[in-house]
């Protein structure tokens, strides 16, 4: 049982000001109860930002050596307690643990790589004819982060931040908060000033609001559902603050009618299962050409029946989804799939077959059209729906058809198509044939969100531009 009641502050480990309340945390593989965390409230968060405050007039002045040393000392904290952390995130949220100590403690730990190497070329100031050109830390930074990819989501706000100069506070998710604490304590052991990093635990409406409603927190950057996203704008909007979003997404991935079609849907298939559906920019709606449907719904029932789902401590490719108010979510969108029409070719209502406790869900296929809520709303879970096009053109008016533009992909064996294809999609990445680069930059169109996180671009949210204009003289 973990027992994480404490909050860190001003560069210790503190009780909540208000007498304490606590939430119990759900281990979503077996439905029991696995620690408690503490709920603060504002008079928490009032004591952070004043800690906060205080710390950024020294911390904002620290040489680029400075930070790149404190960078450098927690990468290697964070790498020698990186299987500690990978175990947190599958009694958490339920990733099995190859992918929770693999690509989940990965990003984190590429985040802050990224950082470090973007650190060491960044130009924080340019000579202009007579002006001078200063990017200067922004302020207290406010960070709220989902339950999904906590160590990605988490690492791609604070090492930026950190490496710019600013000085933040950390709101985890109630659902997934042991990965947080123990990354608290990383930068705690790596010798962080005290108040440069603060962390409180608790319910989003709570410390949340207090956070995008303080006079004086500068900024707030949030990953989540686009509903909190609206609310945070709003609360943020009478203090002017910058306020960067990563939102949800329904994101098409286009296979080419070429050779390689079984092999890309079956990849795209399974590609949907993973972390169990639970990616912002999981490619959900598969577009193929109708033409070779037949073809297609093979390939793709025979991926997602290969998909294996179970205890994430065990060797299965697909652990629960994060809890019981997920899981009754997919459920309620998989029965609208049959209701509308949809036609199931795999997967379907229910656990799978001899998994009678936890929030487990079948690797699930529906083939419908891109009218259907099932392929307009985010299901957030391991659901894929299949819609057929006509032509390329046809491909893209579907993909581009969503409220959402935050991921895109294409596959096929003719690049030049795949990057004319890549041109036309209105959305923030697009993955061709695969690929993977942390300096690429990563956020939403439309209501995907906006802002960019993930290297250089990610230092540009935490940054203000000043201009001193005569610098030179004339
Ligand atoms: P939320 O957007 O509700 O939560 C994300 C974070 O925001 C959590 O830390 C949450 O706190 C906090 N929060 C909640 N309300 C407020 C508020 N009013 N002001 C400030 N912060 C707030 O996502 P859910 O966890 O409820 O997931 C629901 C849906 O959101 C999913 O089904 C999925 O569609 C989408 N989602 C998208 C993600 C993405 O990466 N784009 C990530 C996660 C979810 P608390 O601890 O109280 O929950």
């Amino acid at each position: 049982m973990r027992n994480y009641t404490q909050f860190y502050i001003d560069g210790q480990w503190t009780d909540p000001v208000a007498p304490a309340r606590t939430a119990e945390v759900i281990n979503p593989a077996t439905e029991e109860v696995s620690g408690q965390i503490s709920l603060g409230s504002s008079a928490d968060v009032d004591k952070a930002v004043a800690a906060a405050r205080r710390a950024f007039a020294g911390y904002s002045q620290t040489s680029v050596k400075e930070r790149l040393d404190l960078l450098e000392t927690i990468q290697a904290e964070y790498e020698r307690r990186e299987r500690e952390l990978g175990e947190a995130i599958t009694e958490e949220m339920g990733a099995p643990l190859s992918l929770g100590c693999g690509f989940h403690t990965l990003l984190g730990k590429g985040h802050l790589g990224t950082a470090i190497e973007v650190l060491k070329a960044f130009k924080f100031e340019e000579e202009r004819g007579v002006t001078l050109i200063r990017k200067e830390p922004i302020g207290v930074c406010g960070l709220i982060t989902p339950w999904n990819w906590p160590m990605n989501q988490t690492c791609v706000k604070i090492f930026p931040a950190l490496a710019t100069g600013c000085t933040m506070i950390l709101k985890p998710p109630q659902l997934a908060p042991y990965s947080a604490q123990l990354l608290a304590e990383i930068l705690h052991d790596s010798g962080v000033p005290a108040g440069v990093f603060n962390m409180i635990q608790g319910k989003g409406s709570e410390i949340g609001t207090a956070l995008t409603t303080h006079e004086d927190v500068d900024m707030i950057s949030f990953t989540g559902s686009e509903p909190v996203g609206v609310q945070i704008q709003k609360d943020a909007a009478d203090t002017v603050k910058r306020v960067g979003l990563e939102l949800g997404g329904k994101s098409a991935w286009i296979v080419l009618d070429d050779s390689d079609l079984g092999a890309n849907v079956a990849a795209a298939t399974a590609g949907m299962m993973g972390n169990s559906g639970q990616t912002c920019s999981a490619g959900s709606r598969l577009l193929v050409p109708s033409s070779r449907m037949d073809e297609v719904k093979a390939a793709a029932a025979e991926a997602a029946n290969g998909v294996t789902v179970g205890d994430p401590t065990g060797n299965f490719a697909m652990g629960p989804v994060v809890s019981k108010s997920q899981y009754n979510i997919i459920q309620q969108y998989i029965e609208k799939g049959i209701e509308e029409g949809a036609e199931l070719i795999a997967g379907g209502p229910g656990r799978p077959e001899g998994l009678d406790k936890g929030w487990y869900v079948k690797p699930t296929v529906f083939v419908g059209t891109n009218d259907m809520v099932i392929a307009r709303e985010e299901i957030f879970g391991p659901v894929l729906v299949i819609i057929g096009y006509d032509d390329l053109d046809h491909a893209v008016e579907i993909a581009n058809d969503s409220i959402f533009g935050l991921g895109g992909y294409v596959s096929g064996q003719d690049l030049e198509t795949c990057r004319e294809v890549s041109r036309k999609m209105r959305t923030g990445a697009i993955w061709v044939n695969g690929g993977f680069d942390f300096h690429a930059p990563f956020g939403g169109y439309k209501r995907s969100g906006n802002g960019r996180e993930w290297g250089d671009y990610g230092f540009e949210e935490y940054l203000e531009t000043k201009a001193v204009i005569g610098w030179n003289p004339a």
